[in-house]
């Protein structure tokens, strides 16, 4: 139990990392991207004092105030070290849940770790503004591939060692897959866009293309693997139909329908990727067992 509460007090810090990133990675009103600081007050604009850095503690020992002008600090820090803290003790039960050797303990964790901790950040920054950053897609799926070619090359180092996971093949598959599924799904939309307005004579005007939705698609690939990604994105596809179905509904209700009301979809990719990565084999069990 204290190992888990370790993990949890760790997964606060990382936490906090994640909200630099998420506050100073996507470029700010002026187009201007800052290099991740220290957690400051959007109302005066000074730094919290360590202490605060946390906004957990702050949370605790300010009543969630800023320590200099008083004004309430934001909701959304709180619950990003509060999820990242909750995943990195939760990770290690689920890592541990299925392993036999250290090596394959300590792969999984870490792998899982870097990979929801990730996820976590491409979802926020994607609710708040819309984008999937590259600064985020990449270093994730480079660290993806490492720890698939170590799962690929640990056996041949240590011959009878069995890794959990996909290795490099399959990985980088599922990578082309997710990738190359979706680059498609966005291209097709597209042109049906542009034969529509065609048809009906109205003028073409620039498509936001969501390239940075197929780059997560990519990465969601890298992740689950083939031929877990084809399951993975049924899932993100069909969960956001629904979700759109229901908010087009409510505004229906409300009347206040507007067609181009864009929301995000990167949250229904994150969905997607952590089902399949987390549950995927007791779903398949699941599925073997009720035919
Ligand atoms: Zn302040």
């Amino acid at each position: 139990m204290w190992l888990l509460t370790l993990l949890f007090a760790a997964g606060l810090l990382f936490g906090a990392v994640l909200n630099s990133l998420a506050d100073n990675l996507p470029p700010d009103a002026d187009d201007v991207r800052h290099a991740p600081r220290r957690p400051r007050c959007p109302h005066c604009g000074r730094s919290h004092r360590p202490p605060y850095w946390l906004a957990v503690a702050g949370l605790l020992l300010q009543r969630g105030r800023c320590e200099h002008c008083g004004s309430p600090r934001r909701w959304r820090p709180v619950l990003v070290e509060l999820a990242a803290g909750f995943v990195t003790a939760y990770l290690w039960v689920w890592a541990g849940a299925a392993v036999g050797s250290l090596p394959d303990l300590a792969v999984r964790y870490l792998a899982a770790l870097v990979l929801v901790l990730s996820l976590i950040l491409v979802t926020v920054i994607d609710v708040e503004h819309r984008l999937i950053l590259w600064v985020v897609v990449w270093p994730t799926a480079l660290a993806i591939l490492a720890f698939s070619a170590l799962r690929s090359l640990a056996p041949l180092v240590m011959p009878g060692l069995e890794m959990a996971g996909n290795d490099l093949v399959k990985s980088l598959l599922g990578g082309l897959a997710g990738y190359g599924v979706t680059l498609a799904i966005f291209v097709l939309a597209e042109v049906y866009i542009r034969v529509v307005r065609v048809v009906r004579g109205q003028p073409l005007e620039e498509v936001a293309f969501g390239g940075g939705d197929v780059n997560l698609a990519g990465l969601v690939g890298l992740a689950v693997g083939w031929p877990g990604v084809i399951l993975s994105l049924t899932i993100a596809i069909v969960a956001g139909g629904l979700f759109s179905l229901v908010f087009i509904l409510v505004q229906l209700a409300r009347r206040r329908y507007t067609p181009h009301s864009v929301f995000p979809y990167g949250p229904f990719l994150v969905l997607g990727a952590l089902v399949i990565y987390l549950f995927g084999k007791n779903l398949a069990a699941i599925f073997v067992a009720g035919r």
